[in-house]
């Protein structure tokens, strides 16, 4: 009898612990995606809806795992609806005998789990749970009042205490088919955007899917890897392994990477500096994974609960500057512009633009967390809203509210030559490197020979900086002063 394998967050064939039982059965297997908005919706915290650039990835990552699935003789289907009742369906109708799938150690998604598996008991069919996209699951990783580690580096000594996880598993060979099952296309579940097509820019740079990411490792472990641990800060060089947006669809899992990296660390003990830095990048995903466990509602709750009196400010139009990069700032206004175009943005200026929202700006970090969910191809449900609490100050184990980082400082000291702005802020390309990150102390003889226009071509700073500060001190200190 047919095994349905469930496929979610997890779109590749191989170390696919649920796909691998199927497979090994020998019996037929059916791979199944269910795009099941009403279940998210329902189940509190409700599991969020995909923002407009992880929906655009997903398109592209299914049609992928179709391809490579029917290469061995296997199908994808693809139904909506409640996935208890759409599994439970398909179930039935092909005389399934079990259902499998790899667990999403998050609750809203192990609340829908769990009415499937119920939906089937009832129905006599089985289901199984495999291990899923993490080095280690959350319930193991707990301290003596049996919550999870709110600080990094006692997390990730425990995790790495471990020791190595399992050894990734190989990619079915071959699978036994079924014969015809309908299925809807992806093509109409519109997912991509087409008036206007704003996925220009995503298409150009991605090319989601296993293969890829299997690519992307490989390219990055054996070109990009030496000098990790400084390049990495520097978003002028092309020193990370962008394969975020991978990892955040499963289209490979941690432990390949965990293990790739460890097989290049042992051939090249040079690279063990580098390789160690890179992994405990991979340890800051699995970090705000186990965070989101223990706090489902953490993209809409302040971790610090003074934070809940928090004076933000609803400025609208300063908002919008900043979506737009129009800030005045040059490093601000790159991120976001490479943030709009590419669906990514560096990790250090990440920190800068949401730092600036949060503290020049004074901005709820929830709008900015919106902001990136909808625009960031690797919009992650713990990643995004751990690193914007993070930022705030509001998180676990944060950066301290006090420390107000200086967009002209952060663009001089990680951007020196200016080629990371000039590259996404083109109406400055012109500027001499020691203005390039501070346009308006140019004098108007140097803004003319650069064709640079204030107010015109480019805006003037959006707030000044050492006000800001000011200000965002005094904003934080009156909530200190309620503790
Ligand atoms: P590499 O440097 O090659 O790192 C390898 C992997 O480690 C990454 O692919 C990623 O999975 C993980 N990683 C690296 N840094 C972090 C980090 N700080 N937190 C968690 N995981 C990390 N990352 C996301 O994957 N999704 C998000 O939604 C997201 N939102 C962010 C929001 C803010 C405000 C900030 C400051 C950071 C955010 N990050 C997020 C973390 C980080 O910026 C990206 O993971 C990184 O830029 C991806 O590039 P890379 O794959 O080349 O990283």
């Amino acid at each position: 009898q047919p095994v349905i394998v469930w496929f979610r967050d997890d779109l590749r064939l191989s170390d696919h612990p649920a796909l691998h039982e199927a497979a090994s059965r020998g019996a037929p297997v059916v791979g199944l995606y269910v795009r099941d908005d009403e279940s998210r919706a329902l189940k509190p915290p409700a599991a969020r809806s995909l923002g407009g650039a992880t929906r655009w990835w997903l398109a592209q990552s299914l049609r992928a795992l179709r391809k490579n699935l029917e290469a061995i003789r296997g199908t994808l289907v693809l139904r909506t609806g409640p996935a208890a009742s759409v599994i439970a369906t398909l179930a039935r109708d092909i005389h399934a005998d079990a259902v499998f799938w790899n667990d999403i150690a998050q609750a809203p998604h192990q609340a829908i789990a769990r009415d499937v598996a119920s939906a089937l008991a009832s129905d006599g069919i089985s289901s199984q749970i495999f291990p899923g996209d993490l080095l280690v699951d959350p319930k193991f990783i707990r301290n003596k009042d049996n919550r999870g580690l709110r600080v990094f580096t006692p997390f990730w000594r425990r995790v790495q205490g471990l020791g190595d996880p399992q050894k990734p598993l190989p990619a079915p060979k071959k699978l036994t088919s079924i014969g015809d099952i309908t299925s809807e296309a992806v093509d109409d579940w519109n997912l991509e955007p087409t008036r206007p097509d704003w996925a220009g820019g995503l298409r150009e740079i991605w090319t989601p899917g296993e293969a890829a990411a299997q690519a992307r490792l490989k390219a990055f472990l054996d070109e990009n890897i030496r000098g990790y641990a400084g390049d990495r800060d520097r978003p002028d060089r092309d020193g990370t392994s962008r394969l975020s947006p991978h990892l955040r669809f499963g289209e490979i899992s941690p432990r390949q990477v965990w293990h790739a990296a460890r097989f290049a660390a042992a051939e090249h003990p040079r690279l063990a500096g580098d390789i160690d830095k890179f992994l405990s990048e991979l340890g800051w995903r699995e970090f705000c994974r186990h965070l989101l466990f223990d706090v489902p509602d953490l993209a809409v709750r302040n971790l610090q609960e003074h934070f809940d009196t928090f004076p933000w400010k609803c400025d609208a139009r300063a908002l919008k500057a900043w979506q737009r990069g129009l800030t005045g700032y040059p490093i601000v206004d790159a991120g976001m512009r490479e943030l709009w175009h590419t669906g990514v943005m560096h990790n250090r200026v990440r920190m800068v633009v949401a730092s600036f929202l949060v503290k020049h700006l004074l901005i709820d970090w929830r709008a900015g967390e919106q902001w990136f969910w909808d625009t960031l191809v690797d919009a992650d449900a713990g990643s995004n809203p751990a690193n914007w609490q993070w930022v705030a100050g509001s998180g676990a184990d944060a950066a301290p509210y006090f420390r107000v980082f200086n967009p002209i400082l952060q663009g001089e000291k990680f951007d020196p030559d200016g080629a990371y702005v000039r590259r996404w802020v083109p109406e400055l390309a012109q500027l001499p490197n020691d203005l390039i990150h501070q346009p308006w102390t140019a004098t108007p003889i140097e803004l003319a020979s650069a064709g640079v226009e204030l107010g015109k071509t480019y805006p003037p700073p959006i707030v000044d900086h050492k006000q800001a500060r000011e200000r965002a001190l005094a904003a934080y200190a009156k909530i200190r002063s309620k503790d």
